[in-house]
C-alpha cells in the first residue's frame, strides 16, 4: 500500500459509512478473526459494518465477538444482496479472486462500490480500488493490525479486535510453528496480550472443543493415511460414506492434513475429502521447503493458495482423484 492509497483509504473513512466485509467461502480462522476484526474496527470509527460469509462458517469459531451477526449469503440470498447493494463501501479479507465467495461472485460483480483487498495470498486479481496484498504474511489479521497502525488509528484497537485478530494469526500459523511466522508476528502477539486477550483460553475455544466423533473420525483418517514409495509424499482420503458414519460437521477435518506431513521425511500431503452434496473432491495440500503445493493446486486441481499450504477440487471420482495425484507426483523429479 502506498501513502497515496493510505490517504485514499482514510478519505472514505472520513464519514460514517455503510460498509460490507466478507470472508472466503468456508471461512477459517483467518477469515473470520480479519473480518469481525474489521467489523470491531469500523464500529468503533463510528460506521454501520455487516460481515457477509458466503456458507456458514465452522462452530469452533462460533464463541468470536459477533459472529451471531454474520450474515450467511447462501442461507438468505435476497436480503443479503440488498443490503450488498446498500453497501457504500466493500472489504474483501482472507481471498484475492471473487469466485473464492462461489455463487456470491454474480452478485459482487454487479455492484458499483469500491472494493479494498486485505489478503496475503499469491496472485491478486484486480478488481479492488485498494488493494493490500502480501505473501510474506503469515496471516490476513496480522495484515489488519497493520492496516489499523497504517491508518494512524492503532488507539482504536480494543480488547475484542486484538481477540479476533489473534485468532487469525494463531490457526493460520499453526500456532505460531509455520516458517511464515515472524519476530514482527511475535510482537504484534504482544501488543495484543498487553490489551487483555485470554490467549490461553482462546486457544482452548480453537483446539479443545472436539466431539468424541470428530476424533473417531480423526482415527479413521489417520488408518487411510497413505505414503507414496519414495518416501517424501503422502495422503488421506475421507469418503462421504466415512464422514457419514462419524456424523461429520462442518470443522471436523480442519487440520487433519497436517498429520500427513508430521511423517519423518514427507515433504508433500493432500487430503482427499469427497463432498456429495457439491459433487467434488476437496482437496487440501501442505508441504515443506521448497515443494510450492500453489502451483500444484493450480496447474493440476484448479486451486491455489501459498507455497506451503493450498486448496483445490476434483470432480472425478475419490478413485481416480487419488491415481491422478499419484501419476503426477511420480513424475515429479524433486518429489
Ligand atoms: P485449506 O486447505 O486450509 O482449505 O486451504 C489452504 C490455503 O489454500 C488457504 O490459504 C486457502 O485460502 C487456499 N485455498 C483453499 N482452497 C482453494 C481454492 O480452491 N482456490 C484457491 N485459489 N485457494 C484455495
Ligand atoms: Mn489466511
Amino acid at each position: 500500500m502506498t501513502a497515496q492509497d493510505i490517504q485514499g483509504i482514510s478519505a472514505l473513512l472520513a464519514t460514517p459509512k455503510k460498509i460490507a466485509i466478507i470472508p472466503h467461502r468456508s471461512p477459517d480462522g483467518d477469515a473470520m478473526g480479519s473480518t469481525l476484526g474489521m467489523y470491531h474496527f469500523l464500529l468503533n470509527m463510528g460506521h454501520s459494518p455487516v460481515v457477509i460469509a458466503p456458507n456458514e462458517f465452522p462452530g469452533f469459531l462460533a464463541w468470536l465477538p459477533a459472529s451471531e451477526k454474520v450474515l450467511i449469503f447462501e442461507k438468505d440470498k435476497k436480503n443479503v444482496e440488498k443490503v450488498l447493494q446498500e453497501s457504500e463501501l466493500i472489504f474483501v479479507m482472507d481471498f484475492n479472486a471473487l469466485h473464492r465467495t462461489g455463487e456470491m461472485e454474480n452478485v459482487l460483480n454487479k455492484l458499483d462500490a469500491p472494493f479494498i483487498m486485505i489478503d496475503h495470498h499469491q496472485k491478486p486479481d484486480t478488481f479492488a480500488k485498494y488493494t493490500y496484498s502480501n505473501t510474506a504474511f503469515g496471516s490476513t489479521c496480522e495484515m489488519l493490525y497493520n492496516f489499523i497502525s497504517l491508518l494512524g488509528k492503532k488507539d482504536l484497537i480494543d480488547k475484542t479486535i486484538a481477540t479476533c485478530i489473534y485468532t487469525g494469526i494463531v490457526t493460520d500459523s499453526g500456532s505460531f510453528r509455520f516458517p511464515s511466522t515472524t519476530s514482527a508476528t511475535h510482537r504484534i502477539v504482544a501488543d495484543l496480550i498487553d490489551l487483555g486477550i485470554e490467549n490461553g483460553h482462546i486457544h482452548s475455544d480453537l483446539f479443545d472443543n472436539n466431539s468424541y466423533q470428530s476424533l473417531q473420525l480423526l482415527g479413521k483418517a489417520l488408518q487411510n493415511l497413505r505414503v507414496l514409495p519414495n518416501g517424501k509424499a503422502s495422503y488421506i482420503t475421507l469418503s462421504q460414506k466415512e464422514l457419514d458414519s462419524y456424523n461429520y460437521v462442518k470443522g471436523d477435518t480442519e487440520g487433519i492434513v497436517n498429520y500427513g506431513l508430521s511423517i519423518k521425511g514427507v515433504i508433500f500431503t493432500a487430503i482427499f475429502i469427497e463432498h456429495n452434496d457439491e459433487n467434488i473432491i476437496k482437496i487440501s495440500l501442505r508441504s515443506k521447503g521448497d515443494f510450492d503445493v500453489n502451483q500444484f493446486a493450480r496447474d493440476h486441481f484448479s486451486g491455489g493458495g501459498h507455497i506451503n499450504a493450498a486448496g483445490g477440487k476434483s470432480t472425478l471420482s475419490m478413485e481416480e482423484t487419488v491415481k491422478k495425484f499419484e501419476d503426477i507426483v511420480n513424475r515429479i523429479k524433486n518429489i
